[in-house]
Formats: C-alpha cells, sequence, structure tokens
C-alpha cells in the first residue's frame, strides 16, 4: 500500500506557511514504514529538532482505480479516520530553499500515525465533517471540511490521473491552521466529531 499526502488543502494553513495557496492540488507520498498503529508511541527522531503535528483526515480506499472521473469518486472509499502527517519543520525549510523533494522532512519512519477509521455513513455529508487535535489535553488544532481547497472526490480523481490507487492505499487529505512543534512526553489526542479516534504519547 501506499499514503498519499496533499499538501496546503486549507487556505489558512497554506498563509501561516507563507506559502501560495495552490491552484491544483499538490500532493507527495510516505512508504509505509511511515505508520504507526494501534495508538503506538511516536519516538522523536534524532535528525530534527523540530517535529510539527499537522492532523488530518484520512480517506482508504477500497477498490482500484485510474483516471477515476470527480463524479465517481465517492464510491472510492467507505471509511474516514484520522492521521497525523508529522512534519520535521527544520529539515522541511532547508529542503524548500533549495528547491528538493520533500521526502527527508515527510516521509520518515513513523510519520503518519493513523487512528481507527469510522465508516462514512455514519458522518455529516463529507463537506462538514469537524475534526481537532489535543495535545495534552488542550486544543491546538481544529478543521472542518467545508474549508478544504480540494474536496476529497476532487483529490481522488487528480491524483488517480498520475497514480493509480489500490485497495488500501491512505490519502491524507491535508492539514488545517494551528501545526505546531511536538515534544518528548506529550500526548495528542485526534477526534472526528466528538469520538476519539487516535491517541499516542511522544517518546
Ligand atoms: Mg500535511
Amino acid at each position: 500500500m501506499k499514503i498519499i499526502c496533499i499538501g496546503r488543502n486549507y487556505a489558512e494553513h497554506a498563509k501561516e506557511m507563507n506559502s501560495p495557496v495552490p491552484t491544483e492540488p499538490v500532493f507527495f507520498l510516505k512508504p509505509d514504514t511511515a505508520l504507526i498503529k494501534d495508538n503506538q508511541p511516536f519516538y522523536y527522531p534524532d535528525f530534527s529538532k523540530e517535529i510539527h503535528h499537522e492532523v488530518e483526515l484520512v480517506l482508504k480506499i477500497n477498490k482500484p482505480g485510474k483516471n477515476i472521473a470527480v463524479k465517481f469518486a465517492n464510491k472510492y472509499y467507505d471509511e474516514i479516520g484520522i492521521g497525523i502527517d508529522f512534519t520535521a519543520r527544520d529539515i522541511q525549510a532547508k529542503i524548500k530553499e533549495k528547491g528538493l523533494p520533500w521526502e527527508k522532512a515527510k516521509a520518515f519512519d513513523g510519520s503518519a500515525p493513523i487512528g481507527q477509521f469510522v465508516n462514512k455513513t455514519k458522518l455529516n455529508e463529507m463537506n462538514n465533517i469537524n475534526f481537532h487535535l489535543n495535545i495534552n489535553g488542550n486544543q491546538v488544532q481544529r478543521g472542518n471540511t467545508m474549508d478544504l481547497l480540494f474536496s476529497f472526490d476532487a483529490v481522488i480523481a487528480y491524483v488517480s490521473q498520475f497514480v493509480t490507487l489500490k485497495t488500501g492505499d491512505l490519502i491524507f487529505t491535508g492539514t488545517p491552521e494551528g501545526v505546531g512543534e511536538v515534544k518528548i512526553g506529550d500526548r495528542l489526542e485526534a477526534f472526528i466529531e466528538d469520538e476519539k479516534l487516535l491517541s499516542f504519547e511522544i517518546k
């Protein structure tokens, strides 16, 4: 399986990064070794001094697809989860300066913790889903899919032009504003609506 991540999909996050608001989706990949499941801890890596949290809704692809039309894209996922797109912001800053690929800052081991998934029939309309991240009990990021620049369906259609989607692939759909550093000892808890679906510690 592969992990596809959408960058800058909420305008307020693009602004806080001093990045332009994109006119078409930006995507990058993480390998399967990035995954953390079952609320296992994240071990702070030696190569960075500035690991940032980016809480994101995650789509689980349920069948293979290529060149998927927007109007059929909703048939390619049944379940939505929540995850963290961990980013080594200090490394990313250097990479961006030089125009180099983002993998060193984004695709490292453990950079994609994911929680439990819920069936989308249990949620509101796909364009009105609330989600948030708490650190040590304090809310640090909050989003609603009404603020997405590119909807779930638009993202699936766009990415599938370039990359064939397969069953079990995950799509991280972008983070709202409020990204920031994590520290060893922090407990991260992520929610869709009021349901806690992910809880883990930084070690
Ligand atoms: Mg992200």
